[in-house]
């Protein structure tokens, strides 16, 4: 990528010191640097010249430039008021470019995904994550089911292993859970700390997340199913049956809880991190199913 576009330590800087611009590290700011991973991330998104894409805190614009370039249309939700105007200059040669100046926690996404883009147009979602919300902000995007193609985002590495991790491992937990439910997540590559600017404590990852059609397993509710895998991880070190008799205290005894998990053939003495999707939702069912209060 040539030396003109954003993403370059010169023309950050350029930049930061035209708007005398200070980081608010309590935004989660660290603006990409490197062209090389700007054109990784856009290689594993799929987007082409008919898509529409979605990026949330496009920062001074690094990414967000390579996104107008590369896709048709671009909405951009960003919550910091005083890189509007250091955008609206950044991107002024783009006119394909929508900023949305609102906490992308609080944002109607799917309305803006009908109202900026063409119905059918395949709509990614991409983002360099502010580290502070990354997980609110994937468990909004998965459980609001939006009508996307693929979201591909760089996180914290350590985020990034959790969400894509297997059963028994250090790594899998109930964000593993949740975020497999929804979708099949792959981390596609490492990053360094040297490609922002400021540098991070933490090594990242490119994390790409392809929303399923329909979940793996079938839940009788999901909201009971996410509250019973969360209490079989309440304690790692603790047996399944101590981590549910302490969930279900009020409501159901050792022995009762026991007695479901032997009608459904799973070992109260494994640990919660030895269970699989297909064990969990079995397990959340027949606790559903017997009427205990979640
Ligand atoms: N995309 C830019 C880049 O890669 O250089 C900036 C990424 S920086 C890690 C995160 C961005 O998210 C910042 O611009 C920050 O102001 C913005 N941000 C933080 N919290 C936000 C929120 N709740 N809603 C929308 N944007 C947010």
């Amino acid at each position: 990528m040539a030396e003109k576009y954003i993403a370059t330590p010169t023309r950050t800087k350029e930049i930061l010191t035209k708007y005398q611009f200070s980081f608010k590290k309590s935004l989660g700011q660290n603006f990409l640097v490197d062209a090389n991973i700007l054109s990784n991330i856009l290689r594993h998104t799929g987007i082409d010249r008919q898509a529409g894409a979605i990026e949330i805190g496009p920062g001074i614009g690094a990414l967000t430039e390579q996104l107008a370039i590369h896709a048709e249309n671009v909405a951009a939700f960003e919550i910091d008021q005083r890189l509007l105007p250091i955008l609206e200059d950044t991107l002024s040669e783009y006119d394909n470019v929508q900023i949305i100046h609102q906490d992308i926690l609080k944002a109607d996404v799917r309305a803006v995904i009908e109202e900026s883009f063409r119905g059918g147009q395949p709509v990614h979602i991409v983002a360099n994550l502010p580290y502070y919300i990354t997980t609110p902000i994937l468990m909004k995007l998965l459980r609001e089911n939006l009508p996307v193609a693929s979201i591909t985002v760089m996180i914290q590495k350590e985020v990034a292993e959790r969400m894509a991790a297997r059963p028994n491992s250090k790594s899998y937990g109930s964000l593993t859970i949740a975020v497999q439910y929804y979708t099949e997540a792959k981390v596609v590559m490492n990053v360094p700390k040297q490609v922002f600017m400021p540098q991070p404590n933490v090594d990242s990852s490119i994390l790409q997340l392809q929303p399923r059609k329909a979940p793996p397993v079938h839940v009788e509710d999901e909201d009971y199913f996410f509250t019973l895998v969360q209490a079989c991880f309440a304690q790692r070190r603790k047996t399944l049956r101590n981590n549910l008799t302490s969930h279900f205290k009020d409501t159901l005894t050792k022995e009762a809880i026991t007695e479901i998990l032997e009608q459904i053939s799973i070992d109260g003495s494994r640990r919660g991190e030895s269970l699989d999707m297909e064990e969990f939702a079995l397990l959340a069912n027949a606790f559903y199913k017997n009427g205990a209060i979640a």
